[in-house]
């Protein structure tokens, strides 16, 4: 169960896709285009957004492109052509998955359920976090304070850079999503690094020597970046 934007504009099949979520117990916006799908974003963030590729303004990979710049939430795109797949998963657009037009609604609703499964689990921040702590998050022997811009693993404290830290909190807070180079850049550097895709990845490999038996969480997804996924408890 989740709000869902759905953006599609043949405006039967919009209404169809509607339907079935809301039977199925999800909330739905909808838009119509690329360019009110990002203003719908804007003011309400939803919890997954449904992407067709073909769109009358702004195609399907701009708006995820966009999307991507700002909201970790799962993009599924709607595709009518399998051999744009890996670009629809890969670095350029970023999705998290896709559905090959004409799909049925059964398969849709499965990937839908799936996606916001993954969110839910994944990016529950705390299973060991005391109430009031002001959003620490405690992930098997990984403690991160924001409000002390604090770290620790087993209880020994990580002496990391203010980057370092932004990058970590951001996976732990994260676990399981992929993050584009070009989205950390984004967000840890304002947008504002040069030469950037190498300094990215320095970043990562200092932050996975300081994080010690658990720097093997951050992975690398290939064609895409990074992802700090769930430690063993
Ligand atoms: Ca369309």
């Amino acid at each position: 169960m989740g709000l869902v934007l759905v953006v599609e504009d043949e405006v039967d099949l919009n209404n169809l896709i509607r339907d079935q979520l809301v039977a199925a117990g999800h909330s739905v916006e909808q838009a119509f285009d690329g360019g009110s799908a990002v203003a719908a974003i804007e003011k309400t963030v939803p919890d997954l957004v449904l992407l067709d590729w073909m769109l009358p303004d702004l195609d399907g990979l701009t708006v995820c492109r966009q999307i991507r710049q700002r909201h970790v939430m799962p993009v599924i795109m709607l595709t009518a052509r399998t051999d744009e797949v890996d670009r629809v998963l890969g670095l350029e657009v970023g999705a998290d998955d896709y559905v090959t037009k004409p799909f049925s609604m059964r398969e849709l609703l499965a990937r839908v359920r799936a996606n916001l499964r993954r969110v839910e689990f994944d990016g529950r921040p705390t299973e060991a976090a005391t109430e009031g702590d002001g959003g620490t998050i405690s992930l098997g022997g990984l403690i991160v304070d924001p409000s002390a811009h604090a770290a620790s693993v087993d209880g020994a404290s990580l002496n990391l850079t203010p980057k370092e830290f932004q990058l970590l909190h951001l996976f732990a807070a994260n676990p399981g999503r992929a993050f584009s180079r070009e989205f950390l850049i984004e967000r840890v550097w304002n947008g504002d690094f040069e030469g950037y895709d190498r300094a990215v990845d320095t970043h990562i490999t200092r932050l996975r020597r300081k994080l010690g038996r658990l720097g093997d969480q951050v992975q690398t997804v290939w064609g895409v970046g990074y992802r700090f996924t769930r430690p063993k408890a």
